[in-house]
């Protein structure tokens, strides 16, 4: 008997590297802003001011090659990310404790309509509509950290069509990723299953239907979108 009154969603997921089970997608939390030199190309000062994040969906996230260039845009960008996984949460986790709810670690992107986000930003209204939309987070396998230990440094880059468009390090960012579990804990009941994309360095730009996006974070391989 199906206790719904409609066919009920699959789960969201995402692959998980070397393991044929999947990890299930909970939130994906996004910090904005969290390398100085992409603040300083955005027009923002990149004083340490206390973070600030804005969420997607969890079905925006996909594991696929493609990215179909989304409706409503002119000027997509995107933006190369490390992302976090986490097995479990909590409120007010300490800095202390925060790296032990890391699961694993994913080469992800958070593609942006950048236009959409700049007319919401122009109007003090939520950039929601530049950032959370179908396929706009395309998304690698996650690593496990019992393999990959905890990644603090490394390189950070994207290439389109061969070029380089994105690089800096991972020791760049502003807010670490123990801080970041630790502040949103603060502010939302963090659970297992749930991303945060940690921030893009300078280099952000736009794509055309036909390009093709290779992004990596040493020691995380590569991912490879083409635009659609
Ligand atoms: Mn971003």
């Amino acid at each position: 008997m199906n206790e719904y009154v409609i066919n009920p969603h699959a789960v969201i997921s995402a692959a998980v590297a070397g393991e044929e089970k999947r990890f299930p997608i909970r939130r994906v939390y996004c910090i904005g802003r969290n390398y100085a030199d992409h603040a300083i190309e955005m027009g923002h000062d990149p004083d340490r001011e206390p973070p600030f994040f804005f969420q997607k969906n969890p079905d925006n996230v996909c594991n696929v090659d493609t990215f179909p260039y989304p409706p409503q845009t002119s000027d997509v960008h995107h933006e190369m990310e490390l992302v976090v996984a986490l097995k479990r949460g909590g409120s007010d986790i300490t800095l202390e404790n925060a790296l032990e709810h890391v699961y694993g670690y994913a080469l992800g992107l958070d593609m942006t309509r950048r236009d959409l986000q700049g007319e919401m930003k122009k109007m003090g209204r939520p950039w929601e509509i530049g950032k959370a939309f179908e396929h706009s987070a395309p998304m690698g396998p996650i690593h496990p950290v019992s393999r990959t230990g905890h990644l603090d440094k490394g390189r950070i880059a994207l290439t389109v069509n061969g070029e380089l468009r994105q690089e800096g390090d991972l020791d760049q960012m502003i807010w670490k990723v123990p801080e970041m579990i630790a502040y949103l804990s603060r502010f939302y009941t963090l659970a297992a299953g749930d991303l945060i994309m940690t921030g893009t360095p300078a280099g952000v730009g736009p794509v055309e239907r036909g390009d093709v996006m290779v992004g990596t974070v040493e020691g995380l391989g590569e991912l490879v979108v083409t635009v659609v």
